[in-house]
């Protein structure tokens, strides 16, 4: 359990409201998983605005070189009503480690939000994101921002979820900074930032030995971080990641359990097995066999263990 719960935003309508257009709730597995392991700010841009639930449907309507919010059936024009809201709501935030946002929604939606030409066009000629989602995706790009529709992939799911558990301990850490304490986090994430950005974990590891002050180095520590954590681990760095760590029980386990990681190894990079697979079968041993450096990584656990789940959409690493 990490010593700073993450605090992440999230659609009012996955389960915490009855607030969709058509009058319901859309409870959510993974938001009541996450529930007793992050704080949820619940948002409803369009319920708050006073558009009321049920309502008629809004659209994002694209023309002239525009972007548009309407309600077809009344006429209403909502565009500035939803970004004035917006705006105050982003403004009132406080610090939050992520958003966790309803797809396909013309508000909350990230991306693959219906773009219309009219607001009485048959159908839509392409996607974006909504007012909400394109919103959050321009004031914070560097932190965990996901759609739940996306979230089925396993890929998608795990990334997620490392960076918004390791933001909300470097937040904890930067909260009262000393140069310790941040390189006490880079020793832990070390494995981690060379899974997912090699040249990063150099960059921050210089950053910290040259720097004089904590809170000056903190800022730039953080958005350095954040940033190598922009896309999911390419397949080869975790595999190298992978094989190191396995080079620290050559001498304690059997050629049979070696062949049973390196056979794990090869479903991994097929995208038939989650990294979590890996993981776990690397932690028994780093437990079995107490080795220090590798059981402080969090790339081994960079989320609580009872969010791993190895349920996947089907389509593998693709996004
Ligand atoms: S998608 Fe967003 S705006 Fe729409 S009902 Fe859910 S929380 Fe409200």
């Amino acid at each position: 359990m990490p010593a700073v719960k993450p605090r992440v935003v999230v659609s009012r309508c996955l389960g915490f409201a009855a607030c969709r257009w058509n009058g319901v709730s859309l409870p959510n597995a993974f938001v009541d998983k996450l529930a007793s392991l992050v704080e949820f700010v619940d948002v409803c841009p369009e319920f708050d605005i006073g558009l009321g639930a049920p309502r008629d449907p809004i659209r994002v309507v694209e023309a002239d070189g525009g972007v548009r919010l309407v309600q077809p059936a009344t006429g209403r024009d909502l565009t500035q009503a939803m970004r004035g809201h917006i705006t105050g709501l982003l403004d009132d935030l406080g610090e939050v480690d992520g958003f966790l946002l309803k797809h396909r929604s013309p508000t909350c939606g990230i991306k693959d939000v219906r773009r219309y030409a009219a607001a009485d066009a048959k159908g839509a000629f392409g996607r974006g994101p909504g007012f909400l989602g394109g919103a959050v995706i321009e004031r914070f790009p560097n932190l965990a921002v996901e759609d739940e529709g996306r979230l089925n992939n396993y890929t998608l799911r795990e990334h997620y979820l490392t960076k918004l558990f390791s933001l909300a301990e470097l937040r904890g850490v930067i909260h009262k900074p000393s140069m310790a304490a941040l390189m006490d986090f880079q020793a832990r994430h070390k494995l981690l930032l060379l899974a997912y950005d090699q040249a990063a974990m150099r960059r921050l590891g210089r950053l910290l030995a040259r720097a004089e002050d904590a809170e000056k180095a903190a800022a730039e520590y953080r958005r350095g971080f954040a940033t190598a954590l922009t896309d999911p681990p390419g397949v080869g760095p975790v595999t190298n990641v992978l094989l190191h760590a396995l080079g620290y029980f050559s001498k304690q386990i059997s050629a049979s359990e070696k062949a049973f990681f390196l056979d794990l190894l090869s479903d991994y990079r097929e995208a038939k097995l989650p990294l979590s697979a890996l993981s776990s079968v690397l932690r028994g041993w780093i437990i079995a066999h107490g080795v220090d450096y590798l059981a402080r990584q969090s790339f081994f656990e960079p989320f609580p263990r009872e969010l791993v789940e190895i349920t996947d959409s089907g389509k593998g690493r693709d996004n």
